[in-house]
């Protein structure tokens, strides 16, 4: 008897299974056509998926657009600028209301796990506060990890220093920093030095916002690899942006690359923010400011994907949709191959995972029992689709529900119903195939078929 069972749906690598829930453990996975369940859902021809991770947001500026003014030139300094202005005036319960507002707007979209920088520039800490707070509120389900973010330069604000310490003292989960903001390339290197000490002498992993500029001479993943080697902290060090590798010399990449994946260094690029936000002193030709996703990809470098902003200081937009930010990132790094596009939502899931340093995430037998299930056929219509989230399962319990993405039509010798999926609609009982035959399968006859025509 299991508490939950997800039938017939269509796993990520295309296999099709039951999904059997024991408390907030998946307890199988495989046909349990015939097991007793306490409550059902169906998942049949629709993607079953592990839930959404988002390792680079900044949860306390969130849902604050237009407060106390909008970002007029849209660029980064102005975005940090406009942010110190509104860190003055925030009160607690603002903060408390937009964190949680936000993962309300998270779990509905099937995003359970989001690493958050706060910044530690403020002598009242009030962020800091606010959201270790939030993060014991949500934690029954969602995952929130904290990120010491000395966002005005750990060496250029005068209290920085001081305030990030005492935000770690406080219980962050992650050491960060912002080396490209600090005054000289010189104290960039300084800050990445005394950041790694501090994470290897209290046992925690780093994330630094790492070159967010345009700036090709912005090396400062170089000092963070070094620093990496230096204390043996392979394994648990992100550089999140990196925009500035997308200007850099090629010859001098030839040489990084194996640097950053020697180190064990992941990547997490931002493409929403990264596309909207680089460039904006350029005229024509206009670079675009991702940073080098499938080159670091082919040298061994895990890649994730990162959400960063929503209605805040620096983006007006968002919608707490990792496939948004998947989708993005497809179009901007040109990951158009069908393996390609697949990655990219691995890339919002497991990968993005692995460096948050989730360990029962996935949908194997004494994973954490949370999955998404998509009204779509598999990730690549997913991501086409930006597909409706039909449940969210959080550690065992149903937490959000949503209604098809059908519209009705009323058009004279047309469907009544048009869903825009693509693939063979496995809930017409004329069209279910047997267990073997999931959509994977189905995209391989086509495009044998595609092939024959071709020829
Ligand atoms: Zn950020």
């Amino acid at each position: 008897m299991f508490d939950l069972v997800v039938k017939g749906g269509t796993l990520p690598d295309g296999r099709v299974a039951d999904i059997g829930i024991s408390g907030d453990r998946i307890a199988a996975v495989d046909d349990l056509s015939g097991a007793e369940a306490a409550e059902v859902i169906d998942a049949t021809g629709d993607l079953v998926s592990p839930p959404f991770v988002d390792p680079h947001f900044q949860m306390d500026a969130t849902l604050s657009y237009g407060i106390p003014r909008i970002n007029a030139s849209g660029t980064l300094l102005e975005g940090i600028a406009l942010w110190d202005e509104l860190k003055q005036e925030m009160t607690p319960d603002e903060v408390r209301d937009r964190a949680l507002t936000y993962c309300d707007w998270a779990v509905s979209m099937g995003l359970l796990a989001i690493r958050s920088h706060v910044d530690t520039c403020d002598n009242r800490l009030l962020g800091v506060e606010v959201l270790l707070d939030v993060r014991e509120t949500v934690k029954p389900y969602l995952d929130l990890q904290l990120v010491a973010f000395p966002q005005d330069g750990l060496l250029r604000d005068p209290s920085a220093l001081e305030n990030t310490r005492r935000a770690l003292d406080m219980g962050l989960d992650v050491v960060g920093g912002i080396p490209h903001f600090e005054r000289t390339m010189a104290q960039g290197a300084e800050s990445v030095r005394i950041l790694c000490e501090w994470a290897a002498e209290r046992g925690l992993p780093v994330d630094m916002h790492c070159d967010e500029t345009g700036d090709p001479m912005s090396r400062h993943i170089e000092t963070l690899v070094h620093e990496t080697v230096r204390l043996g902290l392979q394994g648990r060090v992100a550089g999140s942006h990196l925009t500035s590798m997308h200007s850099m010399e090629n010859y001098y990449v030839s040489k990084l690359l194996p640097l950053i994946a020697e180190a064990e260094i992941a990547a997490i690029p931002n493409p929403l923010i990264n596309i909207v936000i680089q460039g904006r002193h350029e005229t024509f030709p206009k670079r675009r400011g991702l940073t080098r996703v499938k080159e670091m990809q082919a040298a061994g470098i895990e890649v994730g994907r990162g959400q960063d902003c929503v209605r805040d200081p620096w983006y007006s937009l968002g919608t707490a949709d990792m496939l948004d930010v998947a989708f993005m990132g497809l179009h901007v790094a040109q990951m158009t191959h069908p393996d390609e596009m697949r990655r990219c939502f691995d890339m919002v899931t497991e990968v993005n995972a692995r460096i948050m340093g989730i360990d029962d995430y996935g949908l194997g037998v004494g994973c954490a029992a949370s999955l998404v299930v998509l009204d779509a056929g598999d990730p690549i219509e997913a991501l086409r689709l930006r597909a409706p989230r039909l449940a969210v399962v959080s550690k065992g319990r149903v937490v959000a529900r949503r209604s098809r993405g059908d519209a009705a039509l009323t058009l004279p010798g047309r469907p009544g119903r048009v869903t825009r999926r693509h693939y063979p609609d496995l809930r017409q009982e004329s069209r279910r195939r047997p267990f073997a035959a999931g959509p994977r399968h189905l995209v391989a006859a086509a495009m044998e078929r595609m092939r024959r025509i071709r020829r």
